[in-house]
């Protein structure tokens, strides 16, 4: 890999991970669709296993086209390495298997990915894991939750739907002052606006699925550590378990992040003057978006983002009908979950992701009746205000 040391983010984001060597002077990483790789002879194969000797063996193990991802990924957290993996909840559960044993706590943003919750409540608990839910935008909470078995501290930051912000330095703090790990998931800002390692974190996952690839076409995940040691736990049990990339899969990704600084820069400037206008719309009951100077923690945001992002929710007038106006009176705005593509997504939670959900829990995750989330993608600005006009003109009075 080339040495990236000092080059900025944007360009980063262009040219980390490309091959050192190209084979025919190609610009484009090639896809190395090729589930095994041969050795020369018996002793190059022992020592590609033995790890004496750099080199591809089988593409679970590892693959030209994936390492090129996860080197352009790594450098831009700047972390030690990444681990690409076929989802963003293979990320997520193969750092919990790795990090986690019998009788581990951990202590996570209540409001994370709903899967990262059930997956912890449900599965993690069969094997005796302990888990805390709390709002962690409150660092006292993370404190006052920390037992004395806690091994992990998962933050989710900016949080989903309600995008309140957890203090990452002082999250790793308080996972540090009691020897636990502090993971972060960066899905939502991405390292474009966001490098948790800055901050102190020991372990960043991402949902690559979102603003990394962009184009809401593929699905992925990536794993970066801070350190060598992480990467030598967590690479085993990726590969034993199996939740790895395609090579196509990483070449699609790879093609997204490529323009990660131009989709991120105009989403979130279109996020700000529609944060804007809906604060003015008199069908809007509250704005929280992190660039908003009422928003509860946008001083922290400021501390420790490079921007706001594109991630808005909002609440409407009369609860959940008013939402489902919204939703069912848009016309160019996507009704449709996930986020982070360059068309705007809107999606009500109450009436449909969390439908499921008795109210009370909701609510007290911060899930209202009223609140709707908005991915602001890269249309023009004019067109996705007069949309939401329409729509939100359509609750009655
Ligand atoms: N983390 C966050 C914050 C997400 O929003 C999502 C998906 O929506 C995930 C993780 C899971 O990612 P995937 O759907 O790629 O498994």
């Amino acid at each position: 890999m080339k040495d990236h040391f000092g080059m900025g983010k944007s360009t980063k984001s262009i040219h980390a991970g490309n091959l050192e060597h190209p084979i025919y002077g190609e610009v484009s990483v090639p896809i190395f669709q090729s589930s095994t790789f041969s050795f020369p002879n018996a002793d190059e194969g022992a020592r590609r296993f033995s790890g004496d000797t750099d080199g591809f063996i089988y593409t679970r193990m590892g693959n030209p086209t994936i390492k090129a991802l996860e080197d352009n990924l790594s450098a831009l957290e700047n972390g030690f390495a990444g681990m690409a993996t076929a989802t963003g909840m293979a990320a997520i559960t193969t750092v919990l298997l790795t990090v986690l044993d019998q009788k581990s706590h951990i202590v996570s943003t209540a409001c994370v990915y709903g899967p990262t919750r059930v997956v912890l409540e449900k599965e993690f608990s069969r094997f005796g894991v302990e888990s805390t839910f709390v709002e962690t935008s409150d660092a006292d909470n993370i404190a006052n939750a920390i037992k004395s078995h806690t091994e992990v501290v998962f933050v989710e930051t900016p949080a989903n739907p309600t995008i309140l912000i957890t203090d990452l330095g002082a999250a790793a703090d308080i996972a540090h002052q009691h020897n636990a790990l502090l993971v972060v998931d960066n899905t939502f800002a991405s390292p474009y606006l966001q490098r948790p390692f800055e901050h102190g974190a020991d372990i960043v996952v991402h949902s690559l699925t979102k603003y990394l690839n962009g184009h809401s076409d593929v699905v992925g995940g990536m794993i970066v550590t801070r350190n060598e040691n992480l990467f030598q736990r967590i690479r085993p049990v990726l590969n034993l378990f199996g939740g790895t990339m395609d090579p196509h899969q990483a070449w699609l990704v790879l093609r997204g992040v490529r323009t990660l600084s131009l989709r991120v820069e105009k989403s979130q400037n279109n996020a700000a003057k529609l944060a804007q206008f809906l604060i003015e719309h008199p069908n809007v009951t509250w704005v929280n978006y992190p660039g908003l100077p009422d928003h509860p923690q946008h001083h922290i945001a400021k501390k420790q983002m490079d921007g706001f992002g594109s991630m808005i929710s909002f609440g409407v007038k009369n609860g959940i009908e008013g939402g489902k106006i919204v939703m069912n009176n848009v016309k160019l705005l996507t009704l449709a979950v996930s986020l982070g593509g360059v068309e705007s997504l809107i999606e009500h939670p109450a009436s449909m992701t969390h439908a499921s959900v008795p109210r009370k829990e909701r609510e007290e995750s911060g899930i209202l009746d009223e609140l709707v989330r908005l991915s602001v993608g890269c249309e023009d600005f004019e067109d996705l205000r007069d949309d939401l006009d329409r729509a939100l003109n359509k609750i009655p009075s």
